[in-house]
């Protein structure tokens, strides 16, 4: 099986480096027979082949099963037609990758805001607020005059069901219980289309337990009772804010996996950005694409029947564990001072054991 590696900007190369050894020790401890191919995407494409991803890359992404994909620094690219594609935009609407499921757990050893949190986000990922991705053709945003600026929010029945079923089929693997986050008090037409959506889906899981909670809300409940939640769906837009604040409190920013997944295709991506700040020191936590590489090959055992990679996504999240408990090994965003490739090479480490 294939996996293509797309490095990114900003800090995606040195996190990427981390990642790909981590996951190469686990194909030769696991025998996975995965092989890996490494293209160039974002800022370094643009530079090399004057587009951030080009019509051949994203062939060879559509060709591949598994994608591992860096963070885009999607703020600094020029407009699409000078070559500023959002590869990020671009693949989760050209593979349609409706699902993107975003867990934050705090790890033992690791300082958190909320100890006690062990949710996943399964966030709409294709309409929403989104109006760069969520038209057929064209932008969603548009300036009808110079002093006028206009974004149309798309919400679908089928967007909202596809999305609502990803959520309880999580559910059914977990404590059983799904919180649908919305503004329906006030956007009742679209977001009320979400939730009697996800209400309906809720009919043929009469085993899991349904809360209805308003976004302004879940803002604070993260914060107050980050226990009580374990699947939390919700719209694009919501689902990207509430899933930062999660990893934040769950120990970082720097934690925060996450998966874009179709029915056929899915892309690792970790939930944070290229972080500028902090790039080419080698001090970025590599531990967020771990965990996103780790949801990736959960997902490919699930759509391939193949044990092996369940097996190894296990594997990798509990060497992650193992790691995380020594202090030595935390990265400075989680109060430490070890360097990315450490942390890299203590998940080797661990895996290979
Ligand atoms: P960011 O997520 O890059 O950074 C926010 C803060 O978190 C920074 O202080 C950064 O140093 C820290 N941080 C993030 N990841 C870290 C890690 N792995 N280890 C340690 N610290 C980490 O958000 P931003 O600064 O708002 O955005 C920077 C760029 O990334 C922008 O161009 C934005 O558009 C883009 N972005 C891309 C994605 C993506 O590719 N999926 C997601 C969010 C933002």
């Amino acid at each position: 099986m294939k996996i293509l590696i797309l490095p990114g900007d900003g800090i995606g190369p040195e996190i990427m480096t981390a990642t790909v050894t981590a996951l190469g020790a686990l194909n030769d401890k696991c025998g996975l027979k995965l092989d890996f191919e490494q293209r160039a995407v974002g800022l370094p494409a643009l530079e090399a082949e004057g587009s951030t991803l080009s019509d051949d890359l994203m062939g060879r992404i559509k060709a591949t099963e598994g994608v591992v994909l860096g963070p885009c620094d999607t703020y600094a690219y020029p407009l699409p037609d000078e070559g500023g594609v959002n590869p990020s935009a671009a693949t989760r609407k050209e593979l349609d990758l409706f699902a993107n499921i975003r867990p934050s757990r705090a790890r033992p050893g690791v300082p958190a805001l909320a100890p006690d949190m062990d949710l996943v986000i399964a966030r709409e990922n294709t309409e929403g607020f989104y109006a760069d991705r969520n038209m057929f053709s064209g932008s969603g945003e548009f300036m009808p005059t110079e002093d006028v600026a206009l974004a149309v929010r798309k919400i679908t029945r089928q967007g909202s069901r596809r999305i609502a079923e990803a959520a309880f089929q999580l559910a059914e693997r977990r404590r059983k219980k799904v919180t649908v986050v919305t503004k329906a008090n006030v956007l009742k037409v679209s977001e009320g289309l979400f939730l009697s959506e996800v209400r309906d889906v809720a009919k043929a899981h009469l085993d899991i337990e349904l809360t209805e909670v308003l976004i302004d809300a879940m803002a604070a409940l993260l914060v107050r009772t980050p226990g009580a939640f374990d699947v939390v769906v919700t719209t694009n837009m919501y689902g990207d804010i509430l899933s930062d604040e999660a990893a934040e409190l769950s120990g970082g920013l720097g934690l925060g996996g996450s998966v874009n997944a179709g029915d056929d295709h899915a892309v690792a991506q970790a939930a944070h950005g290229s972080a500028p700040d902090i790039a080419e020191q080698g001090i970025a936590n590599p531990v967020a694409l771990m965990n996103s590489v780790a949801l990736l090959l959960d997902w490919l055992g699930g759509r391939h029947g193949r044990d092996d990679l369940t097996g190894a996504a296990k594997r990798l999240d509990g060497a992650i564990d193992r790691v995380l408990e020594d202090p030595a090994n935390h990265t400075p965003d989680l109060g430490g001072s070890a360097k990315t490739s450490q942390v890299g090479e203590a998940v080797v480490a661990e895996i290979s054991k």
